[in-house]
């Protein structure tokens, strides 16, 4: 079994100015809309994505962008998939 954390990330859809740098830093769980407003792949970040969701919180300028913990009990949301994105590290 695969091991996964238990947070998920939330955007403050009112707060949020469309800056596009959580996309930036997470383009595995974000791409922006057409007007540079983040979408957020459902369900909890991997563990190898952590890192870069806890920057993603810290480069938002407005503070929209959070983790919120996930209980146990809650049902996994089935995976949308998004975009192919590069692997980190590819040139
Ligand atoms: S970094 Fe913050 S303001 Fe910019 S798109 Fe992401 S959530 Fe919105």
């Amino acid at each position: 079994m695969t091991s996964r954390s238990s947070v998920s990330i939330q955007v403050d859809r009112i707060r949020c100015d469309g800056y596009g740098m959580c996309a930036e830093l997470l383009p595995e769980m974000i791409e922006l809309d057409d007007w540079g407003y983040p979408i957020v792949r459902p369900g909890t970040v991997p563990d190898g994505l952590l890192e870069h969701a806890r920057r993603a919180i810290e480069v938002c300028p407005v503070l929209a962008f959070r983790l919120q913990a996930v209980p146990e009990s809650a049902p996994a949301p089935a995976p949308i998939p998004l975009r192919a994105v590069p692997a980190r590290g590819a040139h």
